[in-house]
């Protein structure tokens, strides 16, 4: 209805005219940008969440549908939604996303971050991209099925979850853990993960299908504090730091997984020399330091593909600068592959590291889970993305970061990364950055691919 009113009739009547508008349009459905904008317009940032907000959100649209659902509260203010179409035998689809996002700095943003402003080619705001969008295409393809009044061959599950931005204590670990008749019978999870984007200037569209294993540890030294004016030789400090230095030397073995290989051997075609002929003899590749600390050098994403890495993120000791503490800690972010066990790690850094009398305690640590691309959903994302874009590459891959998919693959059911959604570079920085926004293209294609998939995936007749 843009454009029907202009400003000049507004001002002098625009009581009347809304009141004719609401009218006229009751009970017309809010199409996906106002839905979004109006998602956004709740501040959901973790922390500390308020996720509660949007569970009211959602629930309100499903009571108006006369959609089964249900709003379970963790913690006060902390909340998550689920709702289901009942459906025949065949293991339920489950579309998961999370209400929670990470703050925004509005001194940083050039509009406000829960605004929601539209403008000729974008929907501005915080959640715009991770995940609200993918909530709103969840929620409307649910709708559109319901409103087709057809048996479904399998539930569709609807489910909104809190604090996925802070590890899902308050929402995917928590429903699991108290509530595991909700995942009694789940075929497939769709959540947030892979998606299209262009590259030398060619389509790829990656659906995740596992991801690297973070492992979180402090290593603690401890020794004697006394005065910076006369300082010790094995202070923790200094203790911390020379074990750090040796650890830094250290790399795990690079290793090449199965869906890592076939990855890259998709994406070679997409790269410049040498690139093109080494991602395809990724075996020689492996085999020459040279090639791969040039790889590291090329694309660290890729290099990440092939190992388990630590960084160093976190360090403290003391607060004084003429007190030499009695404990020093560092913490590291290890990231491994998904068949790495986090204890063999673990043994590895411990002897790089090379000092017995350092503490190491892990923080956190999940355990492996790779989802099958033999799966009904699996085959749908494909065929459906193969369909609109025949020219386009599609590759199952890995993750470096974490998303809550593992919860479900560790429990061994299969749960796959796709946001139905196309970037560029540009727009990627605004997720978990500044003016995160998404395009009115990318909302018109998310919302008509997953009304078209979840469709085909619980239909009979389909
Ligand atoms: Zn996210």
């Amino acid at each position: 209805m843009r454009g029907v009113f202009s400003s000049h009739l507004i001002k002098p009547c625009a009581g009347f005219l809304l009141l004719l508008y609401s009218l006229l349009c009751w009970p017309a459905e809010r199409d996906t940008r106002t839905l979004l904008a109006d998602y956004i317009h709740l501040d959901t940032s973790n922390p500390p969440g308020n996720e509660a907000l949007g569970a009211a959100f959602f629930a309100e649209i499903f009571a108006a549908h006369d959609i089964e659902h249900e709003i379970i509260e963790v913690a006060p203010g902390r909340a998550n939604i689920w709702a289901r179409l009942p459906g025949g035998d065949q293991p339920a689809l489950l579309l998961l996303h999370h209400m929670d996002v990470v703050p925004a700095d509005a001194s940083r943003w050039q509009r406000p971050p829960f605004g929601g402003e539209l403008d000729s080619a974008y929907l501005h705001g915080r959640g715009a991209l991770d995940n609200k969008s993918l909530g709103i295409f969840h929620l409307q393809a649910m709708l559109a099925l319901k409103a087709q009044h057809k048996t479904l061959k399998r539930d569709l599950i609807f489910l909104a979850t809190a604090d996925e931005e802070a590890g899902g204590k308050y929402g995917v670990g928590w429903l699991m853990h108290k509530r595991p008749e909700l995942f009694g019978h789940i075929g497939a999870v769709l959540n947030e993960g892979g998606r299209g984007d262009v590259r030398e200037g060619r389509l790829r569209f990656g659906i995740e299908v596992t991801q690297k294993l973070p492992l979180w540890l402090r290593v603690s030294a401890s020794g004697a504090p006394g005065h910076g004016a006369i300082p010790r030789i094995d202070s923790a400090s200094q203790r911390l730091i020379r074990a750090l230095a040796k650890l830094e030397q250290f790399e795990f073995s690079p290793q090449l997984l199965p869906g890592v290989k076939s990855y890259l051997n998709k994406l070679a075609s997409d790269l410049p020399a040498p690139w093109h002929k080494r991602l395809l003899n990724v075996e020689v590749l492996l085999d020459s330091p040279r090639q791969m600390a040039e790889l590291h050098a090329f694309d660290r994403r890729l290099y990440a593909q092939l190992h388990s890495t630590c960084a160093i993120t976190r360090l403290q000791a003391s607060d004084k600068i003429n007190v030499v503490a009695p404990q020093a800690w560092a913490e590291l972010d290890c990231r491994l592959l998904p068949n790495h066990k986090p204890e063999q790690a673990l043994q590895s850094i411990k002897a790089a590291l090379d000092d017995e009398s350092l503490e190491l305690t892990s923080l956190l640590s999940f355990g492996p889970g790779i989802s099958s691309p033999d799966n009904f959903l699996y085959r749908a994302l494909e065929q459906n993305l193969a369909a609109r874009f025949p020219q386009a590459s599609i590759v199952p891959r890995m993750a470096a970061g974490f998303t809550d998919s593992h919860y479900f693959r560790e429990k061994g059911i299969p749960a796959y990364g796709f946001i139905p959604l196309i970037l560029d570079a540009e727009q990627m920085t605004g997720v978990h950055g500044d003016n995160e926004k998404i395009s009115l293209e990318n909302l018109r294609f998310g919302s008509d691919f997953l009304r078209e998939l979840v469709a085909q995936v619980c239909l009979d007749e389909a």
